[in-house]
């Protein structure tokens, strides 16, 4: 009956692996070979254009007019000779994923004709007309301008055949309306408050490097089962659906041999991704079935996260060739993993050090000491900040829901860490004196490079962990824009650094001297942020009831969680370090709360249309065959006999009956829980209200559908089920 469902999974049964044109090259020839890098700068730049190009990316300087009209010039004959007809300022505005509006390079010649041009003007600053962007109410109709303006920091590349030129995105009053300008102002707030910590311990140092290599998990859905799953398709993620007997439980997916449809499709994403200079390296499968990663050699932080969305979008794109679709959303599936993307954070200096790497000498080792701590101390600070950064409508079915990783921040160490924190904890002033001067008293610091290199120790139930010489930030969405959480981390760790110094200045004008002064301060903060240190099963009962006990933010609504970016420590602490102001923070946080309630809602919409054309035809249409057979059983026997024949029948039909009546009244309730939110007039208040109004219900719905589908003739179910979904061929 249903035969739309056994046509499309027949379909996806059915598919081969689509054949990749692999390069005739090695990577190295074709390796960002469509991007406006340094090598292709020098070709198409006059010399004198070329360095100073280089020295304003380099030393973070101004670009005159004159300079700016030579480099465009350069980079439009490098675009055309590479086939673009095109160009764009491509920006990341606060919805999911990136902009663009193309405009062709041609211009009137005056003669009927038309010359391709790309003036200077047109390269550094644009006005896109974007007033449809969510801006939380910054720019009002009348001053709706929004300005795109160069990123020099972010080389331009080639998409199809657009020239694509890295932007920032602000208002006509300069807040900004995007991810990339509050995330390039924490890039420079940690550069300097990180430099001045450096310098105490060499004073060459002149810029530390915020790095990021983020892994990028997701799910593949073959496109005819994904077109068959309007819940796919309209909100990227399953609304019902009954768990497959078999799932993720034999751990036979992860690390497993990856199916040769998806290494095609790996293959070909990966070409492209070389191409655009993004350098991909590691593939594998994930945990749960249909579920795979992506991983590339980590970056300067700006670069990693352009990279990162362009990846996506490239996802997208290239899924397609493969007959494929990707679900980037966090939790496609219920009862199995979702996806995250685990960010990779690091400080580098100029001078070739890894500040979060132990070293070979005490000085070295008490340098990453230092930093490790005022990390520390500032995810202990500002914890609920870190989590808001990192929520989302989509993200809060990962987090905190039914399945881990809870939403509470804490600190994994590992017991080698944890160790040499609580030996300095507790050595007296003596010895931490003799730590500073003697060079033969090492208090176990400076084995420390041998013993870190086992880093074997490693708990995946932690949010953020330290990892032998970085920090994974692994509660990130693997839909997010990482530099959501990127500036809160930034911005919170520069704040912290800040802090650091001018206590260790205070002390050292006291009189005291260096080494003193730093693991004084050192010591106190060892002490402050012990309650974000947790090495435990982050994923336990026991976990949530300690962590409230500590202090912890322990919320679990997400538009509530929203509220930690308002608070005056975070507003403060913004507001030091010049990432974000508070109209800006205020703006933004109308933004989330309105993107959360336009999600749920059209989750909302979505199943309920499903539940009733969808699901309810199809039971009562089961149900009265089944009542069908009752009457006929009737007729053929007597009454006694026949009610025993037809007693699971008649049991089932009731069932069924129960089963709809719910799914009914609950649709109903939906509806009028959405009425009542929508009447509300300030976004925080709706969120709130769509959180606990209409999630539950769509739980309750669900549950029922669920069962429904475990009761139903398979042969009439009309969606494909998720042992169909889940299992490529
Ligand atoms: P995992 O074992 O967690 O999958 P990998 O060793 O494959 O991790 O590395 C994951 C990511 O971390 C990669 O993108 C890698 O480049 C990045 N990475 C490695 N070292 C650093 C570092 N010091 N700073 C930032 N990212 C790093
Ligand atoms: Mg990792």
């Amino acid at each position: 009956m249903s035969s739309l469902r056994f046509k499309v999974v027949e379909e996806a049964f059915d598919r081969k692996a689509v054949p990749v044109e692999i390069p005739k090259e090695r990577p190295e020839v074709y390796y960002a070979s469509k991007v406006f890098n340094r090598q292709a700068m020098y070709r198409y730049l006059p010399k004198s254009a070329y360095t100073a190009l280089v020295n304003t990316i380099d030393n973070k300087q101004q670009l005159s007019r004159e300079l700016a009209d030579s480099i465009a010039a350069g980079m439009k004959k490098w675009a055309i000779d590479n086939g673009a007809r095109h160009y764009t300022h491509w920006f990341h505005p606060l919805t999911d994923g990136t902009a663009e509006k193309h405009d062709a390079f041609i211009e009137h010649d005056g003669k009927g004709g038309v010359v391709e041009e790309f003036t200077g003007k047109l390269l550094v600053q644009q006005e896109p007309d974007a007033s449809s962007f969510p801006n939380g109410g910054i720019r009002n109709t009348f001053e709706a301008r929004g300005y795109s303006a160069w990123d020099v920091s972010s080389p331009a590349f080639i998409l199809d055949e657009t020239l694509c030129i890295p932007t920032i995105f602000i208002s006509y009053t300069g807040e900004s309306l995007d991810y990339k300008t509050p995330l390039l102002r924490s890039l420079n707030a940690i550069d300097k408050a990180a430099t001045q910590v450096a310098q105490f311990f060499d004073p060459a140092v002149k810029h530390v490097t915020n790095n990021l290599g983020w892994e990028q998990e997701y799910f593949l859905v073959d496109e005819a089962l994904y077109s068959a799953r309007p819940d796919l398709a309209l909100t990227g993620r399953t609304l019902m659906g009954h768990e497959s007997a078999k799932n993720q439980q034999l751990e036979d997916h992860y690390f497993g041999a990856i199916p040769s449809r998806v290494e095609a499709f790996m293959l070909d994403l990966e070409i492209e991704c070389h191409r655009l200079g993004i350098p991909a390296k590691t593939r594998h499968n994930e945990v749960a079935p249909n579920q795979f990663e992506l991983a590339p050699i980590f970056e300067e932080a700006n670069l990693a996260n352009d990279h990162n969305l362009l990846l996506m979008s490239l996802m997208n794109e290239v899924a397609r060739r493969h007959n494929f679709r990707v679900l980037l959303h966090e939790k496609p599936f219920a009862g199995i993993n979702g996806s995250g993307k685990h960010n990779n954070w690091s400080l580098s200096t100029d001078t070739g050090v890894l500040l979060f790497a132990p070293g070979k000498t005490q000085m070295e080792n008490l340098q990453f000491i230092t930093f490790i701590v005022n990390v520390m101390a500032a995810v202990h600070k500002h914890n609920g900040l870190l989590k808001a950064s990192i929520m989302s409508a989509t993200n809060a079915h990962r987090l905190g829901a039914n399945e881990a990783p809870p939403a509470i921040i804490s600190i994994f160490t590992g017991t080698q860490l944890a160790s040499i924190l609580e030996r300095l904890e507790h050595s007296t002033q003596d010895e931490m004196i003799d730590f500073a001067t003697k060079s033969g008293y090492s208090m176990g610091l400076a084995q420390i490079p041998e013993l870190m290199i086992d880093n074997t120790d490693r708990n995946r139930t932690s949010p953020f962990a330290f990892t032998g010489n970085r920090f994974e930030f692994r509660a990130v969405g693997s839909s997010a824009n990482c530099a959501a959480a990127l500036l809160a981390l930034n911005a919170a760790v520069a704040d912290q650094l800040n802090d650091f110094h001018s206590k260790v200045e205070k002390r050292i004008k006291d009189g005291e001297i260096l080494t003193h002064a730093i693991l004084e301060e050192v010591k106190a903060l060892i002490i402050s942020s012990k309650p974000i240190h947790f090495d435990g099963n982050g994923y336990s009962e026991e976990w949530k009831q300690e962590a409230e006990r500590r202090g912890l933010d322990c919320e679990t609504s997400a538009p509530k969680i929203f509220d930690a970016y308002l608070s005056t420590e975070s507003v403060e602490m913004f507001a030091r370090t010049g990432v974000l102001s508070r109209i800006e923070l205020e703006a933004r946080n109308e933004v989330k709360w309105e993107m959360y309630t336009k999600k749920v809602q059209i989750e909302a919409r979505v199943l309920g249309d499903l539940a009733i054309n969808h699901v309810m035809p199809v039971a009562t249409r089961y149900q009265s065959l089944l009542v069908d057979n009752v009457v006929k059983l009737r007729s053929l026997f007597p009454d006694i006999k026949a009610n025993r024949l037809a007693s699971h029948d008649l049991s089932t039909i009731e069932k069924i009956s129960e089963h709809m009546s719910v799914i009914k009244s609950e649709v109903d309730q939906m509806v009028d829980a959405r009425k009542v939110a929508n009447r509300l007039a300030c976004e925080r208040e709706r969120a709130i209200a769509y959180h606990d109004t209409v999630v539950p219900r769509m739980e309750t719905i669900r549950y029922h559908i669920d069962k429904l589908e475990l009761m139903v003739d398979n042969e009439m179910w009309p969606l494909p089920k998720y042992r169909e979904l889940l299992f490529i061929r």
